[in-house]
């Protein structure tokens, strides 16, 4: 598998067929390795660089998948291209379609009381057959942790989707993968949301023009100073590496 480096942020160059496979496997290992799993978009990178814990904890996960779009160009400018975007919501369909075909269990975890539950629903329609091994909304600060903890251990799902938001997932997940029994964890942002339908998805010439995060913005005002925040001097500090680059 091969890394791009995007400002100093470990991100990986991997489709969603290769990240399904990789998944599937890490999930039926026997090393009883617990492994982290990434979704990252130029938010991530931002506080990966100003939050030195943080990085360390995104550059050792054992996946981190290009989600936000501004990835992708980044990607490009800085001559580092991904081959294509991985998506969290992607993603979770995938897995429950696997999960469905096979023996891989899902918990759900996080999101507003009642989400992940209609989420879990959804994907037992969209997908006969698939195991939720259990769904909860916990609590996303350390002092949940051992609540959560005795729940998705009675569980014993391969994988737990973890819906905390950016930073606070991952670190719930460094916190407690481990101890949870659980192969892997994925941090998977909002996606209860859209798969329950609680959030409506973008419109696809939205999401194939990679403008669903100006859509999310109008949806969900209280964005704005996260976004604002963060992807313009992400912008900012891709254009001038990428001339720096072109410079040398
Ligand atoms: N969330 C939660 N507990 C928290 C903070 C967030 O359950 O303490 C949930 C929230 O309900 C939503 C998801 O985490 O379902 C965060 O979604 P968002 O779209 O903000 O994810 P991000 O863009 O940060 O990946």
């Amino acid at each position: 598998m091969q890394s791009r480096n995007i400002l100093g942020v470990r991100v990986d160059d991997v489709t969603l067929d290769e990240v399904v496979a990789l998944i599937e496997e890490w999930a039926h290992e026997k090393d009883s390795l617990s492994r982290l799993v990434v979704t990252a978009n130029p938010e991530y990178i931002m506080a990966a660089r100003s939050n030195a814990s943080f990085r360390e904890l995104v550059n050792s996960a054992a996946l981190v998948t290009p989600d936000g779009v501004g990835l992708l160009y980044a990607g490009k400018l800085l001559r580092q291209p991904f081959r294509s975007r991985v998506t969290g919501v992607a993603l979770v369909h995938a897995l429950a379609k696997c999960s469905a075909e096979s023996d891989l269990s899902l918990f759900l975890l996080g999101a507003a009381e009642g989400v992940a539950e209609a989420a879990a629903e959804s994907l037992r329609k969209q997908y006969p057959g698939v195991k939720i091994a259990g769904c909860f909304a916990g609590n996303a600060a350390s002092d949940g942790d051992f609540e959560t903890l005795t729940k998705v251990r009675r569980a014993q799902p391969h994988i737990v989707l973890v819906a905390y938001g950016m930073v606070k997932q991952d670190y719930w997940a460094a916190r407690n993968l481990s101890k949870s029994g659980a192969a892997l964890s994925i941090g998977v942002g909002g996606v209860f949301d859209y798969i329950s339908g609680r959030t409506r998805l973008a419109p696809l010439w939205v999401r194939r023009a990679g403008l669903e995060w100006l859509y999310r913005l109008g949806r969900e005002p209280k964005r704005w100073r996260r976004i604002l925040e963060a992807v313009p001097f992400f912008g900012a500090v891709v254009l001038l590496e990428a001339a720096r680059q072109r410079l040398r």
